[in-house]
């Protein structure tokens, strides 16, 4: 089918060259020209793995090219695939649906025969009768043109993947001309066994606010979870073991840390919570504004960790933050709670030393003001304390010994568990962790 996918982001981009990859002719539109000629000769802007050789390819063979014209995705596709951007809005809480509507508005008088364009942007509920009503009235085409929800559930690090092998294809639609579109572009996906599931728009929409927001609340149930096992002595890691092995609680998500971050989460659940005053369900409200306050105070409860850590002042303390990507795998730093509590500790006079293996770029665009080092070595010299602030797996294979001789002191702060323990004690270090007891180092003597 001949695609085009609009909003070249961290979802379009996989998007646009998994839709080449199932055989596809896809043409991705954004408003960024330095994007479109990066992209149109195979590099990608963002990192995601795997990500990389399928643009070359794809771009080489014509199946996948970028433009800045929607004129053009309007002549050459019969299937839009909205894709832009809906950050919050300046009120704070509600979807800032601007690129949305400026896309589609731009693109209607351009539609002047059948065809669908699919939204996969997370939006909020009733979003989609509100284009319907204006593609209706824009497009020369009329009420030839379907409208569907189509939400994504792609997690950053894994876009590509998820994106050819996801756990299930939702599908909001309103007529079955619409749904027979739907079965036809994601054909191969659908035959290999993924599950689809048709509803109406409305229930599309809600479904994927409720699956983020649901993470959100899972995370932030369990970090206060690890707040209950610091205050008693306990170890969360231990009870997570126990917790999840019932399958009606499970171990996705249940991972102790300092909160979840991202260009979604922490917007989705905001936008959730707000959905649900809106509609006048209070006590839905009442539950989720509390999961936001755990989240809220992870970074500001993380800071107090590390100060309690030290063994001098924070003012002028050397710390070494391993990891500025809001999670392992990708190059993104929106929302990052790594990031935000490198900031904090900077504005209490810390010198903050920030190591990530792909995302110093994008982090020294936001955070000037730290220092950045390409080696982890580099970044742990003379440091008085070292934090784990992304789960990257390349923390887990540092050798303590090797690291302990450069620190000024062997102290680290783990907030995301990953390091094991009792080789960092044995190598001398002590090693603080989220909701579990602090194990102190092997004191040596000659
Ligand atoms: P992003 O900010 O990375 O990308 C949005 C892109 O849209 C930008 O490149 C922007 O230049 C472009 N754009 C804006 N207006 C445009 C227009 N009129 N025409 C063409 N391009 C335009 O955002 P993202 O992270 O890719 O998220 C996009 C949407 O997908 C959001 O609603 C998000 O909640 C949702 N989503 C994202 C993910 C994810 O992992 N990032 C997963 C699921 C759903």
């Amino acid at each position: 089918m001949r695609v085009s996918v609009i909003g070249c982001g961290h979802l379009g981009i996989p998007h646009a060259a998994a839709m080449a990859h199932l055989g596809h002719q896809v043409i991705g539109v954004d408003t960024d020209p330095s994007k479109i000629s990066a992209l149109n000769s195979g590099q990608a802007p963002i990192y995601e793995a795997g990500l990389s050789d399928l643009l070359a390819k794809h771009t080489a063979s014509g199946d996948l090219k970028f433009t800045l014209s929607l004129q053009e995705a309007a002549e050459s596709a019969d299937v839009h695939f909205l894709a832009v951007g809906t950050p919050i809005d300046s009120d704070g809480r509600s979807y800032d649906t601007g690129q949305v509507f400026g896309a589609v508005r731009e693109l209607a008088p351009h539609l002047t025969r059948p065809c669908t364009i699919m939204g996969k942007s997370t939006v909020t509920v009733g979003t989609t009768k509100r284009l319907t009503e204006l593609v209706q009235r824009l497009a020369p085409a009329g009420d030839a043109v379907d409208v569907v929800w189509n939400p994504e559930f792609l997690r950053e690090g894994h876009a590509i993947d998820d994106t050819l092998r996801p756990d299930r294809i939702i599908a909001g639609v309103t007529s079955d001309r619409a749904e027979r579109t739907v079965r036809e572009v994601y054909g191969p996906i659908i035959d290999s066994g993924v599950p689809l599931f048709v509803m109406t728009p409305e229930t599309a929409e809600l479904t994927k606010g409720a699956a983020n927001t649901f993470l959100g609340l899972k995370i932030s149930y369990i970090n206060a979870v690890a707040d209950m096992c610091t205050a008693a002595g306990a170890d969360v890691a231990q009870l997570v073991e126990a917790l999840g092995i019932d399958p009606r609680i499970g171990h996705g998500g249940m991972r102790p840390g300092i909160g979840y971050g991202g260009g979604c989460l922490p917007k989705d659940v905001r936008a959730f919570t707000a959905s649900a005053a809106q509609l006048g369900v209070d006590h839905a409200e009442t539950l989720l504004l509390a999961a936001e306050a755990v989240n809220d105070r992870r970074p500001q409860d993380a800071v107090q960790l590390v100060a309690a850590a030290l063994d001098r002042n924070l003012s002028g303390a050397k710390i070494a933050m391993l990891g500025a990507a809001f999670k392992a795998g990708t190059n993104d730093v929106r929302e990052s709670p790594a990031l935000a509590v490198a900031g904090l500790l900077h504005q209490r006079g810390a010198r903050v030393t920030v190591h990530d293996p792909v995302a110093i770029p994008t982090a020294s665009r936001r955070h000037p003001e730290l220092e950045y080092s390409n080696h982890i070595a580099d970044a742990v010299i003379d440091a008085d304390v070292l934090v784990i602030g992304t789960e990257w797996p390349q923390y887990q294979e540092i050798n303590p010994e090797a690291l302990a001789h450069l620190a000024a002191s062997p102290t680290a702060v783990d907030f995301r568990n990953i390091l094991d323990r009792d080789r960092w004690t044995a190598a001398g270090w002590t090693v603080h962790s989220v909701g579990r007891p602090t194990t102190a180092r092997v004191e040596r003597h000659a």
